[in-house]
């Protein structure tokens, strides 16, 4: 291990996590981020550990097993924002009987009973998972990331030559950023967009699991319940669409009439980092060493923990 400051280059899930495992490990860290944590598309997602179908499917598959154990060990202390939480995860097609590998990892998985599925839904089941309130997490991030000795500064980061300029190892944890900082182009933007509402009573998620662009989800936390959703590809508007937001109130009312009159307290808009297959990957750059931990589409927080790790073991291998 040397004594080289590390620069992390974001503030979202992947950034802050990344960025309190290498200051928990005793390195000096710098975060740069071009937007406030809680500016992020991080602080817009529900959000829910769940399966990811993403590539490339065996790293995905540790990475997602990675962090279901920190969301479980974290829903012990209650300013995390992670509280374990019984729902359902349904669709209107047949599932069929194949799940994946991930679900092991769910004590209680089972399926749905008919009664169990609301109208229009032919299939699901019933689980208890991680919900994580993003505002709240992403608060516990920064606290822990700050208490380890990190330094978070509001500076964006132009170009990679001024990174690697700064420090000669970089995390590179910038979302759909990464499209214009690094030039990937297989980096894309899927908008999702999300209705807060004050909870009129809901102790359950649900989650409709579906390809379209428009289904219907919703997550409480505490006194506040998320819901959802669309996925728009290649839409940068970070605008709320009052088409968009009757929508999802219209979906999440006919799932749980008491969703239908709840005040409605924000809207919001994100961006997932869409890309074919997930980077955590080194790159040799100008003599220094970048760390790209980036495109992990509707899934970041899921596979959060996993990728940090990762992304901190290339830094300290190669530094
Ligand atoms: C509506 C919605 C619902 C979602 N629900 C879930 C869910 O239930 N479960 C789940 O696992 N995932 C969910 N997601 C996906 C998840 O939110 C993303 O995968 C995750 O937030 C990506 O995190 P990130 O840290 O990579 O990116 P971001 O949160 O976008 O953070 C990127 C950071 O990089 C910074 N940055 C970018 N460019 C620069 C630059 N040049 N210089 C300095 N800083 C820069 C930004 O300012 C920001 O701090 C959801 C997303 C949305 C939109």
């Amino acid at each position: 291990m040397t004594a080289d400051p590390v620069l992390v280059i974001g503030a979202g899930v992947q950034g802050l996590t990344t960025g309190v495992v290498l200051a928990e490990a005793g390195r000096r860290v710098r975060i740069r981020t071009a937007d406030r944590p809680q500016d992020t598309t991080s602080a817009v997602a529900g959000a829910m550990w769940g399966p990811a179908m993403l590539r490339p499917a065996d790293r995905v598959l540790y990475w997602v097993t990675r962090s279901h154990a920190e969301f479980t060990a974290l829903a012990r202390d209650e300013d995390s924002g992670v509280h374990l939480t019984a729902g359902r995860m349904a669709a209107r097609f047949d599932l069929g009987d194949s799940v994946p590998p991930e679900v092991r990892l769910i004590p209680d998985l089972r399926r749905c009973t008919p009664e169990e599925l609301p109208d229009g839904f032919v299939s699901g089941y019933r689980a208890t998972v991680p919900l994580i309130d993003m505002p709240r997490y992403l608060d516990h991030l920064v606290a822990r990331f700050r208490d380890a000795g990190g330094d978070l500064r509001l500076s964006p980061v132009p170009t990679l030559a001024e990174a690697v300029a700064e420090s000669a190892t970089v995390v590179n944890c910038t979302g759909v950023g990464a499209r214009e900082l690094v030039g990937d182009p297989g980096v894309h933007p899927v908008r999702g967009q999300h209705v807060v509402v004050r909870n009129p009573g809901i102790d359950e998620y649900f989650i409709e699991l579906s390809d379209s662009g428009e289904f219907t989800s919703y997550m409480p936390h505490g006194d506040r319940v998320v819901l959802g959703g669309v996925a728009a590809e290649q839409d940068w508007s970070r605008t709320p669409r009052r088409k968009d937001s009757e929508g999802i109130r219209r979906r999440c009312a006919e799932v749980e009439p008491r969703l239908a009159d709840a005040e409605v307290l924000a809207e919001l808009v994100g961006l997932r980092p869409g890309r074919e297959s997930v980077r955590v990957e080194v790159e040799h750059y100008e003599g220094a060493r970048i760390i790209h931990n980036y495109g992990h589409g509707g899934c970041g927080v899921t596979l959060s923990w996993g990728c940090a790790f990762e992304a901190a073991d290339l830094a300290e291998e190669l530094g």
